[in-house]
């Protein structure tokens, strides 16, 4: 296993490994990996003949005053983990090499889909994900890509993006992993106080009810707006949770619904700061509908 800190590296080691007729999955991360990143190293392991993983804090995506500096960093613990689940190489490269001095393109999925949820909250963070998703492909070359599912918008953008510019390769979206209690497991649980981290559980429970709710056959089961106010008000009832958003959506577009159509798959999705640590959830609903 390889450790692939600059781009003639990567080149280099692209070549000896001899891409023809060989797949490559390849799994994007900020690293401080988890069991969710290591889940889709292992399904990237899965169906494809060589697998890279990235451990890039990615600049763009971070607005001033968000926590870039701060982002947990050990790309020797990394490196680690991902050897054991399955990776053939890590790509660590600096910013620098990732943006060329003067670089001033960046890839923008426009419209709805970028505008709601993390993207009303963070209004720059994925124009920053598409480009630098973009770069990352462009250098490695994969034939399928896995995401996870804990991050469903940044999922269905990177999805259009691909689709829209006829980009080849697959986007293969994996299930969320989550810690024994249910909290989604992500990098940023470790800012969590201990008492922070009791209350964090509220999200995965707000769902829970909602899913729950959604397969009541109540009256109300499907309005977009009940099953808002369910969550909302679980949330609510944590002392330390404040919240960013809570909606349901089209799961597809985002687009507002009023109630969820027979058929149709909404996208209930959470965001909730705990202090400054701010952390997201989702579940598509009803459960079970694919
Ligand atoms: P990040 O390092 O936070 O940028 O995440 C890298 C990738 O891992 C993204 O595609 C995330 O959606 C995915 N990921 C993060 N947390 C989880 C989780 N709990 N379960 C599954 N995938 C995850």
């Amino acid at each position: 296993m390889s450790l692939i800190k600059t781009i003639p590296e990567l080149e280099a080691w692209l070549d000896t490994m001899g891409r023809h007729g060989r797949t490559l999955g390849f799994v994007p991360t900020m690293g401080c990996l988890h069991a969710g990143h290591l889940s889709l190293i292992k399904a990237a392991r899965a169906q494809n003949d060589l697998v890279v993983a990235s451990v890039f804090v990615n600049p763009t995506q971070f607005a001033p005053g968000e926590d870039y500096e701060n982002y947990p960093r050990d790309i020797g613990r990394d490196y680690a983990l991902a050897r054991e689940a399955g990776a053939d190489a890590v790509f660590n490269p600096r910013a620098a090499e990732i943006y060329i001095p003067g670089a001033s393109t960046a890839v923008e999925v426009t419209g709805e889909i970028t505008k709601k949820l993390c993207g009303a909250s963070r209004p720059t963070h994925f124009k920053g994900v598409t480009t630098v998703v973009n770069i990352l492909f462009n250098l490695i070359r994969p034939d399928r890509a896995y995401f996870g599912q804990k991050d469903a918008q940044q999922a269905l953008i990177v999805k259009k993006m691909v689709r829209d510019l006829h980009m080849p390769v697959e986007v293969v979206v994996c299930p969320i992993v989550r810690e024994a209690d249910g909290l989604a497991m992500s990098s940023r649980n470790v800012y969590l106080s201990p008492e922070e981290r009791r209350q964090a559980v509220c999200l995965n429970e707000a769902l829970g009810k909602a899913e729950e709710y959604a397969a009541s056959g109540a009256a109300s089961s499907t309005s977009a707006a009940r099953l808002t106010e369910i969550m909302e008000s679980h949330i609510n009832s944590r002392s330390l949770a404040v919240i960013d958003y809570v909606r349901v959506l089209d799961s597809e577009t985002l687009a507002d619904i009023a109630a969820i159509a027979p058929g149709q798959k909404a996208l209930a999705a959470v965001a909730v700061k705990f202090g400054k640590t701010r952390l997201v959830d989702n579940r598509v609903l009803p459960v079970g509908r694919r």
